[in-house]
C-alpha cells in the first residue's frame, strides 16, 4: 500500500485510538468552546413550539418562504412544521415538498450502489454488526483486485456509474487504503454487455469515519465526490452512551467537526445524516439544520446531501429491536417533508435498508438518490450471483429492499421519473459553493435533466435487458426531449446532436 506524504501512521489499533485524534482541529470550529448544536436552545424551541397551537396560516406562510428563497429555515419555522399532524395540512407541506424538489432537481432520481470495501473496526457502536469484539461478524479488507472484481461487476455488469465506498475505522483501511481504493475503483475499465461500451465507475462518494484535514487533502487529490459522515445521534448523552469513551468515535466533538475540516480542504461536497432510531427524531432534524447552518456561516456552503439512515437487524446487537425511539413509517415520511421544506436546496438519499413501500412512498417527499441492486456483504458482487442474496455475519445491517436496477428503473418511468446516471456536476467543477447557487435557482436541475437523458440513453443501451424496461425508457425520453425542446428551443439542436451521438454510440458527453 502506498504512504503518502503528510499522512501520520500508527503501530497498532492502540496507538490510532490514542493519537488519531487532533484537538486543534477541533477547537478552531468550536469557538470559546462554544458548540454550534447548542442542545439548550433546541429543547427550547421544542418546548415553545409544543406550547404554541398549529396555526396554517403561519404553517402556509412558512412553506411559502421556502418554496421561494430555498434557504435553509430558521428551526423555529422547521419546529412549527414538525407539529403539523392535521392530514389535510400535511398533504399541503408534503405537495409543497414535491414542487420544491421538482424545481431544485426536476423529475430525476439519481442512482448509486454502496460498496462495502472493509469492515474491521476499532469502535465500539452499540448497534453496528462491524463494532470491534463482535465474534459473529466476518471480517476482510478487499485486496485492490478485489475491489477491481466487484467494480466489473457493478460497473460492467449492473451498469451503474456512481458509488459510496463504505469503510469500518481501522488503522489498517485508513487513509492510504482509502485513497488506493478509490483510485482502484476509477482505473477499473469494463466493458458493456449489450454494445461493448467503455464504461466504469465516474463518481466514487466515501462514507467513512472523521479525518483530519490533511488526510482529506489526499482524499480530495484522487477524486473523492461527496464525504459522507453520519453523525448517528446529536444528543450528546444519547451519544455517549452508544459510543464508548474508549473508542475513537467516543469523540463527539471530533465527528461534529469533521464537516468544517473537509471544508478546510477543500472537500466541498459533504454528505449530512442521522441514523433514526437512537433518539427523538424531532431532537435530531433541528440538530441536523443547526449543523448545516453553521457549515454556510463559516463556508456559505451547506450539506450537499442529507442521507435519512434507520436503524435495522444487525448481527450480535439488539438495539435496532429494542431502542425506545425507533419511528414508524409514518414518521419517516414525515422527517423527509419537514426536511425537504427546511433544507430546500440539498440532495435527500433514502438507502435500501428501507422497505420497498417506504422508499417507493419517499419519491414524492422530496428524496433525490437511492441505491438498487444492492449487496452490502464485503465481497457481495462478485461472490454471489443472485443480487438479493444478504448474510448477516458478512454485512453491516440487513437491507429490506432488495430491488434490482431493472426493476427500479421501469418502476421510475412508468411514473414519469426518470433514472439519472450523470455524474456531470463533479467532472466540470459544478460542486460545493458553486453548485449551490444554481441549485437554488434551479438551474442545475435544468442542466441535470438534459445529462439524465444523455445517461439514461446510454444505460438502456448498454445495460437493459427487459423490453418491458426498454419500451417504458424510450416512451419516458421522448417526453423529456420534447420538454427541452419547449424550454429551450435554441440551444435544443446542440442537445439533440448529443442525443443522437450518444444512440450512435458516443458515451460519457455531458453539459
Ligand atoms: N465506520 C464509519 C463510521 O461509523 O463513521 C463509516 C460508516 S458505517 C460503515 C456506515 C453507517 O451505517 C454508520 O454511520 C451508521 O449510521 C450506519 N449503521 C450502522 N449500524 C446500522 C444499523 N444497525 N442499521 C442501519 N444503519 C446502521
Ligand atoms: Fe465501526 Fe462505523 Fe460500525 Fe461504528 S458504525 S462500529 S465506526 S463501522
Amino acid at each position: 500500500m502506498a504512504t503518502r506524504n503528510g499522512i501520520r501512521q500508527f503501530k497498532d489499533e492502540q496507538d490510532y485510538r490514542e493519537h488519531f485524534v487532533i484537538q486543534g482541529e477541533i477547537d478552531k470550529y468550536l469557538p470559546g468552546g462554544k458548540h454550534f448544536i447548542d442542545e439548550d436552545l433546541i429543547n427550547r424551541t421544542l418546548a415553545e413550539a409544543d406550547a404554541t397551537p398549529v396555526d396554517p396560516v403561519r404553517i402556509r406562510e412558512i412553506i411559502a418562504k421556502s418554496e421561494s428563497t430555498c434557504e435553509t429555515l430558521e428551526i423555529a419555522e422547521t419546529a412549527a412544521l414538525m407539529r403539523v399532524t392535521d392530514p389535510a395540512l400535511f398533504e399541503e407541506m408534503r405537495a409543497a415538498a414535491d414542487r420544491i424538489k421538482k424545481k431544485v432537481y426536476d423529475n430525476r432520481i439519481v442512482f448509486f450502489a454502496p460498496l462495502y470495501v472493509a469492515n474491521p473496526c476499532v469502535n465500539g457502536c452499540r448497534y453496528c454488526g462491524f463494532r470491534e469484539g463482535n465474534a459473529q461478524q466476518k471480517r476482510r479488507i478487499l485486496t485492490m483486485d478485489e475491489v477491481r472484481e466487484e467494480v466489473e461487476v457493478l460497473a460492467g455488469r449492473i451498469g451503474h456509474k456512481r458509488l459510496i465506498a463504505v469503510y469500518g475505522e481501522h488503522p489498517k483501511s485508513s487513509t492510504d487504503y482509502i485513497a488506493d481504493s478509490i483510485e482502484a475503483i476509477y482505473k477499473t475499465a469494463c466493458k458493456a454487455p449489450k454494445t461493448g461500451a467503455p464504461v466504469g465507475i465516474r463518481r466514487v462518494n466515501v462514507n467513512a469515519a472523521p479525518l483530519p484535514v490533511d488526510d482529506l487533502r489526499v482524499l480530495k487529490d484522487v477524486g473523492i465526490g461527496t464525504f459522507q459522515v453520519f453523525q448517528e445521534t446529536y444528543n450528546r448523552k444519547l451519544y455517549e452512551q452508544m459510543h464508548p469513551a474508549w473508542s475513537v468515535k467516543g469523540n463527539y466533538d471530533w465527528r461534529t467537526t469533521c464537516f468544517h475540516r473537509c471544508m478546510e480542504a477543500g472537500v466541498d461536497d459533504v454528505g449530512l445524516g442521522v441514523l433514526y432510531g437512537l433518539c427523538d427524531w424531532r431532537f435530531e432534524v433541528l440538530a441536523t439544520i443547526l449543523h448545516a447552518r453553521d457549515l454556510e456561516r463559516w463556508f456559505n456552503i451547506g450539506p450537499h446531501t442529507i442521507s435519512f439512515p434507520r436503524l435495522e437487524p444487525a448481527s450480535g446487537t439488539r438495539v435496532p429491536e429494542e431502542s425506545p425511539w425507533l419511528i414508524d413509517d409514518e414518521t419517516f415520511r414525515r422527517i423527509l417533508v419537514v426536511m425537504r421544506l427546511s433544507v430546500p436546496y440539498t440532495g435527500m438519499i433514502v438507502t435500501a435498508r428501507e422497505s420497498p413501500e417506504s422508499r417507493n412512498r419517499a419519491l414524492d417527499c422530496g428524496m433525490t438518490q437511492l441505491d438498487c441492486s444492492s449487496n452490502i456483504a464485503i465481497k457481495g458482487y462478485s461472490d454471489f450471483s443472485d443480487e438479493a442474496h444478504q448474510e448477516k455475519e458478512r454485512q453491516q445491517f440487513m437491507l429490506s429492499d432488495n430491488r434490482s436496477i431493472e426493476e427500479m428503473v421501469k418502476y421510475l418511468a412508468d411514473r414519469g421519473t426518470i433514472t439519472s446516471f450523470c455524474t456531470a456536476g463533479y467532472r466540470c467543477g459544478r460542486t460545493g459553493g458553486c453548485i449551490m447557487d444554481a441549485l437554488k435557482t434551479g438551474r442545475e436541475g435544468k442542466f441535470c435533466k438534459i445529462n439524465a437523458v444523455l445517461t439514461f440513453r446510454e444505460w438502456l443501451d448498454d445495460f437493459a435487458k427487459d423490453p418491458a424496461t426498454i419500451a417504458a425508457g424510450e416512451d419516458l425520453i421522448k417526453k423529456e426531449l420534447a420538454g427541452i425542446e419547449q424550454w429551450v428551443p435554441k440551444f435544443y439542436p446542440t442537445v439533440k446532436k448529443q442525443y443522437d451521438a450518444t444512440c450512435a454510440g458516443a458515451r460519457d458527453l455531458f453539459f
